[in-house]
Formats: C-alpha cells, sequence, structure tokens
C-alpha cells in the first residue's frame, strides 16, 4: 500500500463515518431492524423463506446496500438535504467562500448556539457545523432516559 492510498482510505473512512453520524444524529435515520440491511425486504423467518438477519437473498447482491447513508460530506446535493432539515427545525443557516475553503454556520436562536466550521468543501463544512451543533443542543437538553419517561 502507498502512503497516498493509505492516506485516500482514511479520508474515506473518515467521510463514511461522518455520513453515518449525520444520518442518525442530524437527520435523525434509525434502521427498522425488521428489514435486510443490504436490500431493504422485510427479514423473513427463515433463510428459504428470504433474507435473514446475516443473509440477503437477493442474487446478485444490489449495488448499494440499503442501510447507506448519502454521501452528506461529499455532495452539495446530499448535504444540501442536512440544510433543509435543519432549517425546518428552525436553526437559521448560512455559508460563505473563504479563500480556497469554505465556511458554513448554524444558528439555534432560542439557546444562542451557534457553530462555525470552515472546511476545504462547503459539504464538509455543512456536515461538521450541523453536527456540532446538535451535540451541543444534546448536552443542553438530553434525550429522556426510561427512568426518565416512567418516573
Ligand atoms: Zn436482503
Amino acid at each position: 500500500m502507498t502512503p497516498s492510498s493509505d492516506v485516500r482510505e482514511r479520508t474515506v473512512d473518515a467521510r463514511t463515518e461522518l455520513n453515518r453520524r449525520i444520518h442518525v444524529e442530524v437527520m435523525g435515520v434509525v434502521w427498522d431492524e425488521a428489514r435486510c440491511r443490504v436490500c431493504g425486504w422485510m427479514l423473513a423467518g427463515h433463510v428459504m423463506d428470504g433474507c435473514v438477519a446475516d443473509n440477503c437473498a437477493q442474487r446478485p447482491a444490489p449495488l448499494l446496500r440499503a442501510d447507506r447513508s448519502p454521501d452528506y460530506a461529499g455532495s452539495i446535493s446530499a448535504a444540501w438535504l442536512v440544510v433543509e432539515k435543519m432549517r425546518a427545525e428552525g436553526f437559521e443557516f448560512g455559508t460563505d467562500s473563504i479563500g480556497p475553503g469554505w465556511r458554513a454556520w448554524f444558528w439555534h436562536r432560542p439557546s444562542n448556539k451557534y457553530y462555525r466550521v470552515e472546511a476545504t468543501d462547503a459539504p464538509q463544512a455543512i456536515c461538521l457545523a450541523a453536527l456540532k451543533l446538535r451535540a451541543a443542543l444534546a448536552v443542553l437538553s438530553p434525550k429522556p432516559t426510561e427512568t426518565d419517561t416512567n418516573g
């Protein structure tokens, strides 16, 4: 493995992890465990009847897994889904080009929390700003645990 391919793999891994976190923590997507993660069909009770948890029945396997996250951090059209989701929830958003890179910010007016991130490309700046603001707000108002909701 050459140093450049190693760097490229780490970059892809970091972007995949960022995409996964955006999918769950910002977009609020929760995978339905009753569905096959590979093809998205409902799981069957037995491998002879269809997909089971660790064995997709589709041959050939789908080119893209059903549980994949969109490439929010690598595509401006996917990153814009993040902007639309945040704006629909009342967050204010802005972006600027700065030198060779981009700046993106989100502001949560009720808490006056504001996060601005600069990155080499706009999708990455949007994703990082959204994720930082979500994390900050989660600290301010943690989701109730089962004990909290029952007691
Ligand atoms: Zn399947």
